[in-house]
């Protein structure tokens, strides 16, 4: 399943009762989100409501799963801006940058900080659960979190930063299926976690700290172009070092993932 209907399905379509939605069935004219490009054929349900684009100045029509990403509410989002006796803005979904998302087949939680928690628990009716976690700890949260989920659980979706970019975000979803790998979406990128590499470092780190400092080292350097692939002090040390010629074949080939790895740890 596309991971924003996914998202509609298990988290946001309360909010349809809010939207002025109107039926793709109803049109003459064939009908595509303007948000995810999906012809209407495509979407989990045949709803969408038009939306004024700004850059063009035109009603363009939003497919209901993507359109929860646009849709201010007081009710179920709190506020986005103003104050809690004065709001001038309702919260959105797709404004909350700096804020993670999971959803499972029974969870809904939002990873806030501070300033989002505060306006977000104005909700009357919240969607979401909140863990107020922010910064380089909310993926590490969000992963342990994950890594403790049953079978269950699954397929989940989890966003690493919801930011404000809905159409790069919707399509950068993608789902996860185990535990075993878990994708790391945001609008900027999708990048796929290996938890058995990401274990084998961990244990790495524990017992050869030096070595895994030499590695880190070496592909750190790397990815940014500062040694060659052939390398003879790389390849003498992973000669002699079983465990790091392990883990050095099983990182993700994109350089942009192997440092997206690094920062994870
Ligand atoms: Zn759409």
């Amino acid at each position: 399943m596309d991971g924003i209907d996914f998202l509609w399905r298990h988290a946001t379509h309360p909010m349809a009762e809010e939207m002025q939605l109107l039926n793709a069935n109803d049109s003459d004219e064939p009908i595509s989100c303007y948000c995810c490009g999906r012809p209407s054929s495509e979407w989990i349900v045949p709803l969408y409501q038009q939306r004024l684009d700004n850059y063009i100045q035109l009603n363009v029509p939003i497919c209901a799963p993507c359109n929860a990403l646009f849709h201010g509410s007081y009710q179920y989002m709190g506020i986005e801006k103003g104050t809690p006796e004065k709001p001038t803005a309702a919260g959105k979904l797709g404004m909350l940058v700096g804020c993670g998302l999971l959803v499972t087949q029974q969870q809904k939680i939002l990873f806030t900080n501070p300033g989002w928690d505060k306006r977000l628990k104005t909700a009357s009716n919240p969607i979401f659960e909140q863990h107020q976690v922010s910064g380089k700890g909310a993926l590490d949260y969000a992963l342990n979190l994950i890594l403790e989920l049953g079978n269950e659980a699954f397929p989940l979706l989890y966003i690493s930063d919801l930011g404000r970019k809905k159409a790069e975000l919707v399509a950068n979803l993608r789902l996860t299926i185990s535990k075993a790998s878990i994708n790391i979406c945001s609008a900027d990128s999708t990048w796929r976690l290996n938890t058995g590499l990401m274990q084998s470092i961990r244990t790495m780190q524990q017992h050869d700290k030096a070595g895994w400092k030499k590695l880190e080292g070496y592909i750190f350097r790397s990815c940014h172009g500062q040694i060659a692939p052939n390398d003879d002090g790389l390849h003498a040390f992973l000669n002699t070092h079983a465990e790091a010629l392990t883990i050095a074949r099983s990182l993700p080939a994109d350089p942009h993932n192997k440092l997206q790895l690094l920062r994870s740890l």
